[in-house]
């Protein structure tokens, strides 16, 4: 009896093993295929732009427009590349607006536009669409590349927008690079200021900024928007603001919700335009809440909020964005926007004008 009961048992406990062992190997390799299947199917895609506005073809130089495309072309790579390696989407944001901050061409860091005192005051903001962390920064007069504060402030602060001297001394303790205000200047800003100053219906006076036509004001400001391989959407924002500002104007791309916005089950998104308008209109949550509340597509709900809010209330601009499945939209109401995009099928497109 002893002897049969050892026998079945010694049958039995191979079978177990080999039971357990087939079924650890076959839920093994389903995850694994799954997992294979997750990451092939994950989308991954960035977009940049450089600023909306009047510009018209024809209206800049080919050596001009060449320059702003090679720059936006090589900061769209760059942000690519990392998501491509398997980065972060922050990285890709923030690397792709640096490159746009260090040229003069745009509106953010070296280049931004002057205000009314000829000064440069600087604002940007970023956002993670994970667990929606936001940092921003507003006015500041000496950081190098404003979006590295305001991802400074969303990771080693409690705070979501500092601003002035406040976020300065915030950058020396971060160790964040600064530079003399004199970095910033270009002469060519100092001509655009001192075209709407020539302009300005009664100088020194608030009603100057109700008279005169502001919308030519601004070009330039940058943003990216980027989707990693983990599904992960990050928006960031950089500017100068609008030429001629004064008072310590901030606008909307360090305003949360107006400027940038980002939420994983939604959309990223970075605008540029009359940031008046966007602050009013909180254009980029808009965007984002018709998606989630209304279940509308990204392209349709861009559509609505730029093609027609924005100009009914009298306001102007554009934004980026991409959705949780990768899809693309760059929408203005202007003649153009600086812009570049690289899609999950790993098609670049680079632009300035309407199609
Ligand atoms: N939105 C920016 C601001 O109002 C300007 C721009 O995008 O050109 O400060």
């Amino acid at each position: 009896m002893f002897k049969l009961r050892y026998y079945l048992f010694s049958l039995l406990v191979p079978a177990l093993f080999f039971a357990c062992q087939e079924n650890t190997n076959s839920s093994q390799s389903e995850s694994k295929t799954t997992q294979t299947k997750e990451i092939e199917e994950q989308p991954y895609a960035i977009v940049i732009h450089g600023g909306a506005g009047a510009m018209q073809r024809g209206m800049m130089s080919d050596s001009l427009e060449n320059a702003y495309k090679a720059t936006l072309e090589k900061a769209i790579k760059t942000g690519y590349k990392v998501i491509e390696d398997g980065g972060e989407a922050i990285d890709a944001v923030t690397s792709a607006i640096n490159i746009l901050e260090d040229s003069p061409l745009f509106n953010a860091g070296k280049g931004a536009v002057l205000t009314h005192d000829g000064t440069n005051e600087l604002d940007a903001s970023i956002m993670v669409g994970k667990n929606k962390d936001a940092g921003a920064i507003a006015g500041v007069k000496r950081v190098k590349n404003p979006i590295l504060l305001a991802k400074a402030v969303m990771e080693n602060s409690p705070h979501v927008l500092l601003s002035g001297a406040g976020a300065e001394e915030f950058a020396e303790e971060q160790e964040i690079e600064l530079v003399d205000p004199s970095y910033f200047y270009t002469e060519e800003r100092k001509r655009a200021l001192d075209k709407v100053q020539q302009n300005e219906v009664t100088p020194n006076n608030s009603s100057a900024f109700v008279d005169m036509d502001l919308s030519d004001y601004k070009f330039g400001t940058v943003g990216c928007v980027a989707l990693d391989k983990d599904g992960n959407i990050v928006a960031g924002t950089s500017t100068g603001g609008m030429t001629n500002k004064r008072w310590n104007r901030i606008g909307d791309s360090p305003i949360i919700g107006a400027g940038t916005y980002a939420d994983n089950e939604t959309c990223g998104i970075s605008a540029t335009g009359w940031g008046e308008f966007f602050i009013r209109g909180v254009v980029a949550h808009d965007i984002a809440a018709r998606m989630r509340y209304g279940k509308a597509s990204l392209a349709d709900a861009a559509k609505e909020v730029i093609q027609k809010n924005i100009p009914e209330m009298g306001g102007d601009g554009g934004i980026i964005a991409i959705d949780k499945e990768g899809n693309i939209v760059m929408e203005f109401n202007t003649d153009g926007m600086f812009r570049a995009s690289i899609d999950k099928n790993g098609e670049m497109q680079v632009a300035i004008y309407e199609e």
